[in-house]
């Protein structure tokens, strides 16, 4: 899936760029609004409000004038206002600054999900379908908070995890990390991925960090199983039940 990024400071574009590029994102960036507009068509545009040459709010408004294409406002303006008037111009939805990797991900996803079940045309329908090939299975065909991995279910709004019906009480840390790992149930996620992800591209701190979140996470979910360690890589998740994710 092609992004294009409008954002002409480097200091957020650059770990932007790279983070999504972790979770399989092809990443266009733009600097300013002439570059934003004379772009090649993409499939989901990430546009900050505040540009050099024209405000981000003309350039949505162009730019739905011309194509469906989803577009997310990223501001750091607190006033309401904007935020209002960019989604009356059609944005899709906002993002405040700051924000991390992982909420724009999840926003991504779900504005895709959205805007293909509403059947916009915002470049060729096969693209955007295949465009989410690259994210879990477990994403698509989902109510948007909540994913159900065996008898285990993580609902992204509330921050709730229950098992067997019967809810987990989770520090935070610890249900970002879950929530990491169950998108994509299986698959080996390395420490780097939910270091960067979970806590932050910049942290420096002790990783051991992580043991101790998974540690936790094990014994609360009452079966070491649930999370598998490949020694020197990360983990993946597994359902201990064998149950079809
Ligand atoms: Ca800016």
């Amino acid at each position: 899936m092609r992004l294009l990024l409008v954002e002409d400071d480097d200091r957020i574009a650059g770990p932007l760029t790279e983070g999504l590029a972790r979770y399989g994102f092809t990443v266009e960036l733009a600097r300013t609004a002439a570059a934003a507009l004379a772009a090649a068509p993409v499939d989901l545009v990430l546009l900050d409000l505040g540009l050099p040459d024209m405000d981000g709010i003309d350039v949505c408004k162009a730019l739905r004038s011309r194509s469906d294409v989803p577009i997310i406002m990223i501001t750091a303006r607190t006033d309401e206002a904007d935020r209002v008037v960019g989604l009356e111009l059609g944005a899709d939805d906002y993002l405040s600054k700051p924000f991390g990797t992982r909420e724009l991900v999840a926003r991504v996803r779900a504005v895709t999900r959205r805007t293909q079940a509403a059947g916009r045309q915002g470049g060729p329908a096969a693209d955007r379908v295949a465009g989410t090939a690259g994210a879990p299975a477990s994403w698509t065909g989902q109510a948007d908070s909540a994913q159900r991995v065996g008898p285990m279910t993580i609902d992204r709004r509330t921050h709730r995890v229950e098992l067997y019906g019967r809810q987990i009480a989770l520090a935070p840390k610890e249900f970002d990390v879950l929530e990491y790992l169950a998108q994509d149930p299986g698959a080996l996620c390395s420490r780097q991925q939910i270091m960067d992800t979970v806590w932050d591209p910049h942290y420096f701190g002790p990783t051991r960090t992580l043991d101790v979140h998974v540690s936790a996470l094990r014994r609360k979910l009452g079966d070491p199983a649930w999370i598998e360690t490949v020694r020197g890589v990360g983990f993946r998740l597994i359902d201990p039940t064998g149950g079809a994710t």
